[in-house]
């Protein structure tokens, strides 16, 4: 199975990636996680990526794309992958399809999740994201059962650095600006399943799972 989660920031991309990567048995691969994972590790990628991050810009394609060709080459992408967060522009889309060529394979379906901007801004200011596993939670509908402390892991729980009220803003214009013309883009290919995001997670997956059936 090889797939692309499309949508703005907060749609739940994260939420339901964890769990379509345990039902169809495919690595996750999060180009934000990829980021946030070298800027922790200070890498120059991570310190580049974060001039970005920070101010709720994309990072620029010449850096997203290169890393994510060298992951799909990666043992682990022969049985299927699920990108969640990219291409976020139609050059990486573009990109996307060119390697994919070369590698002789092609992608099962793109799942766009669909979420009104009102919600997305009170889903991402209230994201909780756990440090150690990535655990997603939310301050208010979401707590996790101990103040601060992953259920899954004990891992601390933080807030991203880019889920402030004013970053969350321009990254829906961002998104809107530069992501959404991707959901042309694959539908004129016949590729884009769009699910309504708003409902709660369990019934959203049950619905992507179905698109992907
Ligand atoms: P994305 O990866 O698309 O940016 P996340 O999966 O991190 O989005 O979700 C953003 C926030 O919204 C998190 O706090 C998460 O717990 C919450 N969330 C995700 N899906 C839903 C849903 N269907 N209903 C309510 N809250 C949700
Ligand atoms: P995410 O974790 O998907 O919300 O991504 C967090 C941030 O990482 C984004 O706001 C961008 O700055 C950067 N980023 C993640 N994926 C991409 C991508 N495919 N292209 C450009 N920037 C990206």
């Amino acid at each position: 199975m090889r797939v692309v989660l499309l949508g703005p920031p907060g749609a739940g991309k994260g939420t339901q990636a964890v769990r379509l990567v345990g039902r169809y048995n495919i690595p996750h691969i999060s180009t934000g996680d990829i980021f946030r994972k070298n800027l922790k590790e200070k890498t120059e990628l991570g310190l580049k990526a974060k001039e970005y991050m920070d101010k709720g810009l994309l990072v620029p394609d010449a850096l997203v794309v290169d890393i994510v060709k060298a992951r799909l080459v990666e043992d682990d992408c022969a049985k299927g992958f699920l990108l969640d967060g990219f291409p976020r522009t139609v050059d990486q889309a573009d990109a996307l399809e060119t390697e994919l060529d070369k590698l002789g394979i092609k992608l099962d379906a793109v799942i766009n999740i669909e979420v009104e901007d009102d919600i997305l801004i009170g889903r991402l200011t209230g994201r909780l994201v756990c440090r150690k596993c990535g655990a997603t939670y939310h301050a208010t509908f979401n707590k996790p059962k101990v103040d601060a402390v992953c259920d899954l892991c004990g891992g601390e729980i933080y807030t991203r650095d880019d889920d402030k009220e004013e970053t969350v803003k321009n990254r829906l214009l961002v998104y809107k600006d530069q992501t959404q013309p991707l959901i042309d883009y694959y539908t004129k290919k016949d590729m884009l399943k769009t699910i309504n995001g708003e409902t709660d997670t369990d019934t959203v997956f049950v619905k992507i799972c179905k698109a992907l059936e």
